[in-house]
């Protein structure tokens, strides 16, 4: 029998809405010795039955919920399931599955399988666990992988901080067959990008902003274009393909910024220039020299990474915008990004207007954009909805 988790009274609304998150703090008590990574019943104070989920007691979520369904227990078919669910997404309705195209196939929670997370880059599959119990189930997870989509090699990648919080210990490597021994081609939006899967950024590429390199190119012909924090290239190549008249982009990691030249090359694009520095203080020197742009698109890496970071980040938010604003022509297009989920859509408008008011510019909101479909937004959990890029005019 498995052990039953108890809940304390009014504390089970989230569950039954399906939030996959269980903390310890809404636990009134556990019924049976569960060990780390075991299934468990969870239920309401008046014994109602709510979900099926994993257990881990090093982790503040100390249960994450999988299954809604009384019969529909957490054996290998169910997790099978899930991925077949997770691949009809992309394959089926998103069309996604170029022999060089590369998107995530399994999204965590946005896919109700919290602490999972695959990528596809053509042949190869990069696998993320953020779970100490899903990491348990990992051979029955590749197997199917690699049944459905017959990679040339699975690799492992770790994300800062898991250990920590989940009690796991992983480390970066191989899971089966190859190993990519250099930068992988992938093709997004008609351009080719070199990326490295075992040492770069994330798994490799932003994979969440296709769809919004791909809007801004929209708003690009006859601009000359500016892409802060553009890592290899992403948005500035797509600009290039937009009709930008120049291009220049700027990261502060150097081997972002070598591999986004030889992008830049490779898809035969000469009007774009790259360079290796701080954004911050690259903004003040374009500014100081008076240099000006018809589209800046603004990129940063997550600013909030708690709650209690949350002010800080606004603060960074909105200081960088105004840095934008600055070097904006009349008329300007900015495409402004924040991938902090502690930051919401309001928040970001929010700190828009205050650009706006420091700048005495006018900022128009156009598109409010989110991430890319393979990256999907669960309804019942609200932090799946972490990107915004707002495309604006800077009249
Ligand atoms: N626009 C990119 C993704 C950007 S992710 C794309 O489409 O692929 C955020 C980027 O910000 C990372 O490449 C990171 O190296 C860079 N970064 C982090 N801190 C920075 C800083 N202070 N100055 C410039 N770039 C920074």
């Amino acid at each position: 029998m498995p052990s039953r988790i108890i809940l304390k009274s009014r504390r089970a609304r989230p569950f039954y809405a399906r939030h996959p998150w269980l903390f310890a703090g809404a636990i009134e008590r556990v019924e049976g010795t569960p060990v780390n990574g075991d299934e468990v019943a969870v239920h309401a104070h008046d014994g109602q039955f709510i979900a099926w989920g994993l257990f881990n007691s090093n982790s503040q979520i100390r249960v994450r919920l999988y299954s809604w369904v009384p019969e529909q227990r957490l054996e290998p078919d169910f997790w099978k399931s899930r991925i077949d669910d997770a691949i009809r997404l992309r394959h089926g309705i998103l069309g996604l599955n170029d022999p060089k195209a590369a998107y995530r196939l399994v999204f965590s929670e946005s896919d109700g399988l919290s602490g999972l997370v695959v990528d596809r880059y053509g042949e190869w599959l990069i696998v993320q666990f953020t779970s100490l119990a899903l990491s348990h189930r990992q051979q029955i997870i590749i197997e199917h992988l690699i049944e459905l989509l017959k990679p040339r090699g699975v690799y492992l990648r770790t994300e800062r901080g898991v250990g920590e919080a989940e009690g796991l210990t992983l480390r970066d490597g191989p899971l089966w067959g190859q190993v990519p021994d250099g930068p992988v081609e992938i093709v997004e939006n008609d351009l080719a990008y070199e990326t490295e899967l075992r040492t770069g950024q994330k798994t490799g590429f932003y994979l969440d902003q296709r769809d919004n390199r791909r809007a801004a190119r929209g708003f690009t012909a006859g601009r000359r274009a500016l892409d802060v924090c553009c890592y290899t290239g992403g948005f500035a190549l797509n600009l290039a393909r937009g009709g930008a008249t120049e291009i220049v982009g700027v990261d502060v990691s150097v081997a972002a910024i070598d591999l986004a030249r030889l992008n830049a090359g490779s898809n035969a694009i000469g009007n774009v220039r790259f360079e290796a520095a701080d954004a911050f203080a690259f903004l003040d020197r374009l500014a100081a020299a008076g240099e000006r742009f018809g589209l800046v698109v603004l990129d940063p890496p997550r600013f909030a990474r708690s709650r209690r970071s949350l002010d800080q980040a606004l603060g960074g938010y909105q200081r960088l915008n105004e840095m934008a604003v600055k070097v904006l022509e009349p008329d300007g297009i900015l495409v402004t990004c924040s991938c902090s989920g502690q930051v919401s859509r309001e928040d970001f408008s929010g700190i828009l207007g205050l650009v706006a008011e420091h700048t005495g510019r006018s900022i128009q909101i156009l598109e409010q954009r989110g991430q890319s479909p393979d990256h999907p937004v669960a309804a019942s959990c609200p932090e799946t909805n972490y990107l915004k890029c707002f495309i604006c005019r800077v009249a």
